[in-house]
């Protein structure tokens, strides 16, 4: 790549660049949010349901879409305005906007519309000399200024062109009117010299592909820096409703079209078969229709296409897998989650292998690569693979005794071939449900996992590391308080003279922060991964012998830019004083309000919360996201892609809450307190003890009659007011059921409980809550509102939670916990960092104000955390420690002393 200066490469981007570098071998434009080529997305945009449109959107990135493809060309609507909205909504969605946006319409207006939404460099889709050369070079001239990319239609004024003379020759004569009369840059246009169907039984289109691939291959040759795209998935149209050979058929048309130089292309990412796999003998017969091969080609594959159809229906058939040879049956075991048989067959695979070790490194990681495969690709979601590796890990278990005992020469050797990982929660932090779940994902592509649990320390992560001879270290973590320990962890790993990769992940951490924290104080690779699917080509290209110096090299590069990016952007945020920001507080009529006095004072503890109540406060769209299954519950149920698999792990939730409820595996008990408070400025103070809570306030300069806020600012003035406090657990007495799991190596109900646990401890919150606002304070005693209304909030007062955005600093628990005498009453424990144990727990503050909301902190300047650490009464050093996400400047100390 150093040979090539950074101007001769296509630049595209959304919030994230995307840099056509000659290492990428295709961009993935995603395809569903067309309203043309979508029926889902078309009716959810004409109904107006622009929010599940989003999904779809979501969907198509995480299915691995890299631009997406977004079109509002339909009678029914009005195309600039939907356009413009959902180009707005994408716009909120930081997971979205990542990527570049192609604008697709046949209306100008449309794409003028579009142009004037996106953020970053996206392309444009498209323009043609079809009504003449004055209007394209207008149009041109105009997608020059917004600085987009353009897509350029092989079309003139007499037509499509539909072969391979007028492909070139449209192409040729666009390219050059582009780059000599409009000035555009070379790199900015990419050509669609139309893909056309091919089988249609008409003779004129039979040499539909061959054409495409060999416009495609002088456009590369001929005109310089120009692209090459298509929609994909016209090539198969005659044989709609037959996934099976319209798969087949895009794999193969782009295997071919990408070797011929086609860059991008319009395609459902999660739907692409992969070459390799698709069954020779269908293979051959679409190759000879792409390649026209013979007069036949077309009615072969149409007779051929009919078995194919019927063979796919008939895939829910009896135990026939039983039928097949034992390496089969495993597979077949792995890939569908099939408990049952695995014993026997992993019995007769180490008969007839004649040793343990070839059915693990035989049969069965063939099994999970297929597994692994599936899932990266977007074919198996994550109960799925879960359910694999639970198989997996049976037949592993059972092989264990006839295998040679670790430090045996042969069984050292045999298995020094497979990477290890070792993964860990940090100190002070006792989540797992995602290190389980990247555990889980990467054992399906092959890695061993060494996996030391939670809260470890620095030392010990070290000391294994070295002991077993890991090739990645992954530390997964929470909390916020978590990112300092693993900075911390980076720096002791380089004070100790170790070189191996660092994955980080979890939910608060991020690639700015790995970047600016956690990347300067270790000279190995580190890589921040987003979610449990990325971990497997990261870990892959991190520790590859062919790859791995690059990437360390880009991975530091691209750090190492975010870093002086974020510098940057840090010295233009404008701050307000803490002295300014006190006297621009939440506007409140305090003069016309009277504070509330709870009916019972003081605290309240449930030693048993009835679950079966709990049950029906349940918010399920987070259970789903644990699983990956992206969608909003109930809606989630009936979706196209992941439906049929969400109503099948809500089955199986549902089956163990049964279980859970009538066999008492948890215990719910909460602690509820309401006090009488004095504000002093942005704290609480309880007359009664002279306890305290300490407040934070916003600090970014505001609009005009915006305020910044403190949660301070609820309470009122100068007058007694009340606050609440709860602490609500679901996890009691969870460990004996987790240990049973563990013993049987069974993650996927590890997984299923923790989640529904979770679920459980926030329908307690959320029950706790509306008996406090009915009964306990009574503030609203004739409150009646539904399941959906409790999630979307529309009640009075918040419960907002320490550690979380309106109020992030974690410390406060100790507080709260002190207050309420949470350990005595209910047995919830704070870690060193402040995260509670048993993890599925919930605490937080009530306000009861009407005009109470939920906010994010955001940045504060150096002289409210210079007053933060007086009224806390700790060190200058310590509040930086506790605030650091929050901090609008660098202190001096970055690094934890443990
Ligand atoms: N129904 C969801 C609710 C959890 S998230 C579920 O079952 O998972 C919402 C909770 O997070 C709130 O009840 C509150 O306790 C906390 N929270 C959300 N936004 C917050 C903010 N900005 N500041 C403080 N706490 C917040």
């Amino acid at each position: 790549m150093s040979n090539i200066k950074n101007r001769d490469l296509m630049k595209l981007s959304g919030l994230e660049p995307l840099v056509f570098t000659p290492e990428i071998n295709f961009v993935n434009i995603g395809e569903r949010t067309n309203v043309t080529g979508s029926k889902k997305f078309a009716r959810l945009i004409l109904n107006g349901q622009f929010d599940e449109a989003l999904e779809v959107a979501l969907d198509q990135v995480r299915g691995g879409a890299q631009v997406l493809d977004v079109c509002m060309d339909e009678g029914m609507l009005d195309g600039v305005a939907a356009m413009q909205r959902f180009l707005h909504l994408i716009a909120s969605e930081p997971e979205i906007s990542r990527i570049p946006i192609m604008i697709d319409s046949s209306r100008w207006e449309i794409i003028v519309a579009g142009l004037k939404c996106i953020q970053g460099k996206g392309i444009v889709n498209s323009i043609s000399l079809k009504n003449g050369e004055a209007e394209f070079v207008n149009q041109a001239k105009t997608i020059k200024k917004f600085g987009a990319a353009v897509v350029v239609m092989a079309f003139d004024e007499d037509g499509q062109a539909d072969t391979y003379q007028r492909r070139i020759d449209i192409c040729k004569r666009s390219y050059d009117i582009l780059v000599d009369v409009v000035k555009f840059n070379h790199q900015d246009i990419i050509f669609d010299p139309n893909i056309f169907p091919v089988a249609t039984g008409m003779d004129e289109h039979r040499k539909n592909a061959i054409d495409f691939f060999h416009a495609t291959q002088w456009i590369k040759q001929n005109l310089p820096g120009a692209k090459v795209s298509g929609g994909v998935s016209n090539v198969s149209f005659s044989f709609r409703g037959n996934n099976p050979v319209r798969e087949a058929m895009h794999a193969s048309f782009l295997y071919h079209a990408i070797r011929h130089g086609m860059d991008m292309g319009i395609v459902n990412p999660t739907m692409l078969e992969i070459y390799d796999d698709i069954p020779k003998d269908l293979l051959e017969k679409v190759e000879d229709v792409l390649f026209d091969r013979n007069e036949e080609a077309t009615e072969t594959l149409l007779e051929f296409a009919e078995t194919v159809k019927a063979s796919d229906k008939k895939e829910v058939a009896t135990e026939a897998w039983r039928e097949s040879p034992v390496e089969k049956r495993i597979e077949h075991a792995l890939v569908k989650g099939i408990i049952d048989h695995i014993l026997d067959d992993t019995e007769e695979a180490r008969i007839l292998l004649k040793n343990p070790l070839k059915v693990i490194e035989g049969p069965l990681m063939d099994g999970m690569n297929v597994v692994g495969d599936l899932f990266g690709e977007g074919k198996m979601f994550l109960p799925q693979v879960v359910k694999s590796a639970r198989v997996m890990k049976k037949a592993v278990a059972y092989l264990e005794p006839f295998m040679p005992k670790v430090g045996d020469l042969d069984y050292n050797e045999e298995q020094s071939s497979i990477k290890k990982i070792l993964l860990a929660t940090v100190k002070g932090d006792v989540h797992d449900i995602g290190k389980n779940i990247v555990g889980v994902v990467l054992a399906c592509n092959s890695y061993q996992i060494i996996d030391l649990g939670v809260m470890v320390d620095a030392q010990k992560i070290i000391d294994e590391a070295i002991k077993n001879k890991v090739d990645i270290i992954g530390l997964s973590g929470l909390i916020t308080p978590s990112l300092d320990e693993m900075v911390y962890v980076a720096s002791e790993m380089e004070r100790q003279g170790l070189n191996i990769p660092l994955l980080i992940g979890g939910a608060t951490t991020s690639r700015i922060h790995t970047a600016v924290k956690v990347d300067p104080v270790y000279s190995g690779t580190v890589i921040h991964v987003t979610d449990a699917s990325k971990s497997v080509p990261i870990a892959g290209e991190s520790i590859s012998e062919e790859t791995k110096d690059a990437y360390h090299k880009q991975i530091k590069e691209t750090y190492r830019q975010l870093r002086v990016e974020h510098e940057a952007k840090q010295q233009v945020k404008q701050m307000a004083t803490y002295a300014e920001a006190k006297a621009n507080p939440t506007f409140i009529d305090w003069e016309h309000y009277e504070p509330i006095v709870p009916k019972k004072l003081g605290t309240t503890v449930f030693e048993d919360l009835d679950l079966s109540i709990l049950r029906s406060y349940i918010d399920w769209t987070p259970f789903f996201s644990t699983w990956m299954l992206s969608g909003k519950y109930p809606k989630i149920l009936n979706d196209e892609v992941v439906g049929k698999e969400a109503q099948k792990l809500f089955d199986e939730a549902n089956e163990m809450l049964d279980r859970i409820i009538e066999e008492k595996w948890v215990k719910a008990k909460a602690v509820i307190g309401l006090y009488p408070v004095q504000r002093v400025e942005d704290d609480l103070v309880l007359p009664e003890n002279g306890m305290s809570f300490h407040f934070l306030r916003q600090q970014g300069k505001k609009g005009k009659g915006v305020p910044n806020r403190s949660l301070a600012d609820y309470i009122h003035p100068d007058q007694i007011d009340y606050l609440g406090g709860f602490a609500v657990t679901a996890g009691w007495g969870i460990e004996q059921k987790l240990d049973e799991f563990k013993e049987s190596g069974d993650d996927y109900n590890d997984i299923m409980l923790k989640a529904l646990a979770d679920r459980l401890a926030e329908a307690g919150a959320e029950y706790l809550h509306v008996l406090v606002r009915k009964e306990l304070w009574g503030y609203a005693e004739n409150e009646s509102l539904g399941n959906d209304s409790l999630i979307k909030e529309e009640y009075q007062g918040i419960r907002p939670a320490p550690g979380y955005p309106a109020c992030p600093e974690h410390s406060e628990k100790r507080t709260l916990f002190d207050l309420l005498e949470v350990e005595k009453n209910i047995g919830i424990i704070l870690t060193d960092s402040y995260a509670m144990y048993p993890t599925s727990s919930v605490s937080g503050f009530y306000f009861g104000h009407p005009e109470s909301k939920y906010f994010g902190l955001g940045k504060i300047g150096e002289d409210q955390v210079k007053d933060y650490a007086r009224r806390k009464g700790v060190s200058m050093e310590q509040a930086e420690r506790w605030l650091s996400p929050n901090l609008a400047y660098s202190p001096s100390l970055n690094v934890q002393k443990s």
